[in-house]
């Protein structure tokens, strides 16, 4: 998997370094020689992985860090904090400074390769799941998929049979999340199978090969997308690779240090959360429920769910919200002389129109046939009423254009509006009076917005 690398660091050697081993990797790499430049880079080249070095003049790695966090243009970015060997306070402070993960100094190629392998498949989740977000977005599907991907509460399973070794790691993950220890291998698969966030197999133990449990949890359909983080002994470089090999998601040297043990295991779990969000279809069918299929809009359902509650904040002391109710003029006419499949054109380019034409924080939605709502909080009538002779004129004013007519078609639309009264009004009263409004809007002759204070 290719990713775009950008190492900051005041040391030119040290650059050169990174970008040869990196760069014989296949990564793509650009680097930076200080702070603002590298927040700046980040910004413009938009890479995966940000490699930052903590000790530079001027800016230090800290409060680049920081920074880079703090803004939400570059905060969904992987930072590896590049610490020296003794770092605890270092790697303490780069946590509390937002940072992803850690590297030490002078960097061993295996972790390097690790940690970017590793952090470039979560970014890739993420950048899945903002383009994701976004095109929700768009449509007015926001539900919190933030809520869903909390990283806390993990179930991980701890493969060990080194019982010192296995009771600290687990009284450290203890914190924040669920572990278990299993001293045999067939045991913890069991486990894992039984739903796990993370299998955690200490590689070096005596009464087990670890590098066969984990490469059985990998080929095993139950357990293949549990992310495996390999316990390695440093010494023993070659089961390292060997690990990495068969495909374990990272490792992390013995003695398993407090710190670095979170930072990996923070990073494994977002990666599962993603990925399980990922294939899930539960946002699809989401989307489904609560879109009507021809305009994009939100369904009626969706939009009586959600408007009851804007209305009791409302007459609660809130403050007040209004409803729009749209309908076609003659919209029959148009099917009745050019064919359903031109009113179908018509209801989208209409529905375009709508939705361009009102906030994001409004709730514009299809109510039926050719019959449109629009809930706005926090809107008085007299802006409502505003709104909604925007719409008209935005409607009326520029004909349709339909593909198969020679000529555009002159659409128009009558508006109902009402507002918010006193504390006993309800959702279906507001609508009531929006509706009451049209037919007085069509009794007049089309073509007007009409509202209804009570
Ligand atoms: P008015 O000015 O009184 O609103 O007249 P109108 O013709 O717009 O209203 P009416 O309620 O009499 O007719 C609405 C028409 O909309 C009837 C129905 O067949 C058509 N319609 C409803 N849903 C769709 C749809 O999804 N696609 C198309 N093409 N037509 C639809
Ligand atoms: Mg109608
Ligand atoms: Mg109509």
């Amino acid at each position: 998997m290719s990713a775009r690398i950008l190492v900051v660091d005041d040391i030119e050697a040290n650059v050169r370094l990174l970008k040869a081993k990196l760069e014989a990797e296949y990564y793509d790499v650009i680097a930076a020689c200080d702070g603002p430049s590298g927040i700046e880079m980040a910004l413009t080249e938009r890479p995966d992985i940000i490699l930052l070095d903590v000790m530079m003049p001027g800016m230090d790695g800290f409060e680049t860090c920081r920074r880079l966090k703090e803004d939400p243009a570059t905060s969904h970015i992987p930072v590896v904090m590049v610490t020296a060997l003794d770092g605890r306070r270092d790697r303490l402070t780069g946590l509390e400074a937002g940072a992803d993960d850690f590297l030490n100094k002078p960097i061993d190629d295996v972790t390097l390769f690790a940690r970017v392998r590793s952090l470039a498949r979560l970014k890739q989740m993420i950048d899945e799941l903002r383009e994701r977000e976004a095109s929700g977005r768009r449509l007015g599907v926001i539900e919190g998929a933030n809520a869903r991907l909390n990283r806390a509460g993990a179930r991980i399973v701890i493969a060990d049979d080194n019982d010192r070794q296995a009771r600290r790691i687990a009284d450290e993950l203890a914190v924040e999340h669920r572990p278990v220890i299993e001293s045999e291998p067939d045991k913890a698969l069991m486990a894992v199978r039984a739903r796990a966030d993370l299998l955690i197999v200490n590689t070096a133990s005596r009464g087990f090969d670890g590098l066969r449990l984990a490469a059985h949890a990998r080929s095993d359909e139950a357990m293949r997308h549990t992310p495996i983080l390999a316990i390695v002994d440093p010494d023993d470089k070659s089961r390292a690779i060997k690990a990495l090999e068969l495909g374990v998601n990272d490792i992390l040297a013995k003695p398993v240090d407090p710190e670095e043990l979170s930072a990996r295991v923070r990073t494994l779990v977002r990666q599962k959360r993603y990925t399980d969000y990922l294939r899930s279809n539960l946002d699809l069918s989401l989307e489904a429920a609560v879109t009507d299929i021809l305009t994009g809009l939100h369904n009626r359902r969706y939009m009586t769910s959600q408007a009851g509650a804007l209305v009791k904040r409302a007459v609660l002391g809130g403050d007040p919200v209004s409803a729009l109710l749209v309908d076609i003029d003659h919209f029959k006419r148009i099917n009745d002389t050019f064919g359903h499949d031109v009113g179908d054109e018509v209801l989208r380019e209409f529905a375009v129109r709508l939705a361009t034409n009102v906030r994001a924080i409004d709730l514009a939605c299809r109510y039926g046939g050719e019959e449109f709502v629009v809930i706005m909080p926090d809107t008085h009538l007299k802006d409502a009423l505003r709104i909604a002779e925007r719409l008209r004129l935005h409607v009326s004013g520029t004909p349709f254009r339909v593909s198969g007519l020679s000529e555009p078609l002159t659409v128009t639309i009558s508006v109902g509006v009402a507002c918010t009264l006193g504390k006993d009004d309800t959702q279906e009263a507001l609508l009531k009076r929006a509706d009451a409004a049209v037919y007085e809007a069509k009794a007049h002759g089309r073509n007007q917005v009409v509202s209804r204070a009570a």
